[in-house]
């Protein structure tokens, strides 16, 4: 019975999901509908309109892939995975932007990291969002410290910005789909990274201060206290967001 509860509550997650994409995805299209149908009746001014074309569907592009992070998991292969490395290469795909936005950023790996058994492309993910909020946070240049820790059994992972931080509202606001602030945000890169750790059963943790910054906290238990033969360990538990 339970597990029949989990399921439909899981359904009905699902269900006001799409409804939520579905309603977001009709605002843009509407839009190239309409702009379509003008270079039918004006074939004359037609480059402007082109344009709008070309940022509407781009928006729908970037919805739908970020979703289709979402769509991955069924095929999902657990491995262990030292998350130094991930970090790494995570930070080197981020340098150009880092670059641009005139950020520096600083990174303290932990020496003897024990792996976490994850998917990693999927955690890869996790930290590709929470780094570029962190980039977007600050406009004018800043810093970006990224630290790898253990704390008893757990890996962490916390990710620390001298952005302009974020208000109580925003904090709540938090992993909810479509909730931006940024002119062309999408809304939707925290609700994957909160679905995604809560399916490692990994926590997550908001510190923020308007102004000063924002310290994001990420841990997971390592593997080596995870009984392998019971992968579901892994599966399970909380998710927490201050
Ligand atoms: P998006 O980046 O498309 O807005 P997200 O779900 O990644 O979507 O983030 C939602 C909102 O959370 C952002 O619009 C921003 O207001 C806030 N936010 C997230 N991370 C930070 C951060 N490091 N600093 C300031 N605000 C943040």
């Amino acid at each position: 019975v339970e597990e029949m509860i989990r399921k439909s509550e899981k359904l009905a997650v699902v269900g006001q999901l799409a409804a939520g994409v579905a309603h977001e995805i009709r605002n843009p299209l509407t839009s190239v509908k309409g702009f379509l149908k003008l270079i039918e009746e004006d074939t004359e001014a037609t480059s402007n309109y082109f344009s709008i074309i070309h940022h509407e569907l781009g928006r729908i592009d970037l919805i739908a892939s970020e979703l289709l992070v979402l769509a991955k998991p069924q095929a999902a292969q657990f491995a262990l995975v030292n998350l130094n490395r991930l970090i790494e290469d995570v930070t080197v795909f981020l340098q150009p932007q880092a670059l641009i936005s005139n950020v520096e950023m600083v990174i303290h790996l932990h020496s003897s990291l024990p792996p976490v058994l994850c998917e990693e492309n999927q955690l890869k993910q996790v930290f590709v969002n929470l780094i570029k909020n962190a980039l977007d946070s600050m406009p004018r240049g800043g810093t970006v410290t990224i630290t790898t820790s253990m704390a008893r059994d757990q890996v962490r992972i916390v990710i620390q910005d001298t952005g302009i931080g974020m208000s109580e509202e925003t904090i709540r606001h938090l992993g909810e789909p479509f909730y931006t602030t940024k002119g062309s945000g999408t809304g939707l890169g925290l609700m994957v990274t909160h679905r995604i750790i809560d399916r490692h059963g990994g926590r997550i943790f908001y510190n923020s201060a308007l102004g000063k910054g924002t310290t994001v906290t990420v841990s997971f238990q390592s593997a080596d206290d995870v009984d392998l033969k019971e992968p579901s360990v892994v599966h399970t538990g909380q998710l927490d967001i201050r």
